[in-house]
């Protein structure tokens, strides 16, 4: 943990308690917390240890094992003055305690066509409000991905997580490492997320460029929302993306 790492553990002033944060959440902390990792708060007894942990900027969603004195206590737990409770982070891979189905909120469009292009089944809407995104995540038992730490933070979430990195590529990185869901590249539509089954070329040629009728055999089309693909109708760019995890 973190505080071994310390030379000294400064002591815990009467009136707070500490929270010890273990280094791969301290990028959420308030800025005066994100290098050593604790912060010192007032003791509040009617307040629980999630509310503090949250409190502190850390959805409940990347947390791990909490400890105070090295024994494990619950999210609805309270501390004593001048307790130091420490929060690990969530181990990797994560079980998913559910259907390995997902629901992105409305800024993560390009982590969505990624997740449909390996065949992840990704729920996706860039007009959902939060309230309508808590719902359908709890109606259809998805796993909301956000970097919305606010969103994440409503307690009616059963199943969410915090995405990592800018880039969609390091995002898709870091939701496949994290719960490691099965793969199946180029089954599903890119555009709505249905699945793609074989259909004839004769079936879909009046929808194609003369070109793409002379020089491709093989297509398929969404049952949803009746796009049609071929192989090679994927920019380089997502050809890479699928290559990386084949
Ligand atoms: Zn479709």
């Amino acid at each position: 943990m973190t505080s071994t790492e310390r030379p000294a553990e400064t002591p815990v002033a009467p009136g707070t308690v500490r929270l010890c944060i273990h280094p791969a959440l301290r990028f959420l902390l308030p800025r005066r917390g994100r290098d050593s990792g604790e912060l010192d708060l007032p003791h509040d007894p009617d307040a629980t240890v999630g509310h503090l942990v949250q409190s502190a900027g850390v959805p409940l969603t990347e947390v791990g094992d909490l400890l105070v004195a090295k024994v494990s206590v619950s999210w609805r737990s309270r501390l004593q003055e001048q307790d130091r409770l420490d929060v690990a982070v969530r181990a990797r891979p994560q079980p998913l305690r559910g259907p390995a189905i997902f629901l992105l909120d409305v800024h993560l469009g390009a982590l969505t066509r990624r997740l449909r292009l390996l065949g992840v089944d990704t729920a996706y809407d860039n007009h959902a409000d939060d309230d309508h995104l808590v719902e359908q995540a709890a109606r259809e038992d998805r796993v909301l991905l956000s970097q919305d730490r606010g969103l994440l933070m409503r307690t009616a979430l059963r199943r969410a997580a915090f995405v990592r990195g800018q880039h969609p590529d390091a995002q898709l990185a870091d939701v496949i490492e994290r719960f490691r869901p099965p793969l199946e590249p180029w089954s599903l539509c890119l555009a709505c997320g249905g699945t793609l089954s074989p259909v004839a070329k004769a079936q879909v040629a009046n929808q194609l460029e003369p070109g793409t009728l002379r020089t491709k055999q093989q297509f398929s089309r969404c049952r949803s929302c009746g796009h049609v693909y071929w192989h090679g109708a994927h920019d380089a760019k997502l050809q890479q993306v699928v290559r990386r995890y084949t």
